[in-house]
């Protein structure tokens, strides 16, 4: 499967060809056939709304998880506020995407619960809305084994969402299983579908593409983030070797309506 944007509307297609209603952490009980959609958003925002945007343009709903210790995105600044509310207008779920290694190694099962309970208020706060449910960034061999059980929270890592679903995940954009032959099987009546926003795109880029793409449009946003804040820095450096000549960044992003 490619990593456009055109290819994540055929999967789509196919999960309803395939009879699969879609669902998410808190509804899907009651429906046999069902998917449950979970994007994890690790380093764009930007990148997360293109794809909301996509998915509800298709009539799906999903669950977007932020991180609130990155460097990538700041959730509380005014982009990061109104690319999240631009999701969840858009009738998607935002939920918690928790790092367990901010907090050292020697974290405890209970302790871990606690900082998870703080980051979901701390989101709540953000948003005004309650946050529910939760997923594990870059989980430790402990966490993806614990199941663990958070007051008010669902864990998309909790043993249900991989016992009783057949898990498929585009990590590090690459499936680790063929995930449209699995859905055109109609083998598993329960999906549970990790994807990134990250690896996706208008036209196929590769890893180092990707990748790279990204590092280079951090120049042009830092680029705008000092103009924001210091008067005329057209006088003291040009934009010209921020801006790619040929635009393609530039359109990249400022597609979004100031939203990065
Ligand atoms: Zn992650």
């Amino acid at each position: 499967m490619e990593f456009t944007y055109r290819a994540y509307r055929d999967l789509l297609s196919l999960l309803r060809e395939q009879g699969y209603a879609f669902r998410n952490y808190h509804n899907y009980e009651a429906v046999c056939r069902c998917v449950i959609l979970r994007h994890d958003i690790d380093n764009s925002l930007s990148q997360a709304v293109k794809l909301a945007e996509l998915e509800a343009d298709a009539g799906v709903c999903s669950t977007y998880f932020v991180l609130l210790r990155t460097d990538f995105y700041n959730v509380a600044a005014k982009a990061g506020q109104e690319a999240l509310r631009r999701i969840q207008a858009l009738g998607h779920e935002i939920g918690l995407h928790f790092d367990e290694a901010f907090y050292g190694p020697a974290l405890k099962p209970d302790e871990i619960i606690q900082n998870i309970i703080k980051e979901s208020s701390l989101l709540a706060a953000l948003l005004e809305t309650a946050v529910t449910t939760v997923s594990m960034h870059r989980p430790s061999r402990s966490s993806l084994e614990a199941d663990y059980h958070i007051p008010g929270i669902v864990n998309s890592y909790g043993k249900t969402f991989f016992q009783d679903f057949k898990y498929l995940s585009d990590s590090r954009r690459r499936w680790r299983e063929p995930a449209e032959e699995i859905i055109r099987s109609g083998e598993y009546e329960r999906l549970h579908i990790l994807t990134h926003a990250f690896w996706y795109h208008e036209e196929e880029k590769d890893i180092s593409q990707t990748v790279g793409d990204f590092i280079r449009l951090a120049n042009q946003e830092r680029y705008r983030q000092m103009a924001e804040n210091i008067t005329d820095i057209e006088s003291i450096l040009g934009k010209g070797e921020f801006y790619c000549e040929s635009g393609h960044l530039s359109a990249t992003l400022f597609s979004l309506d100031g939203v990065f």
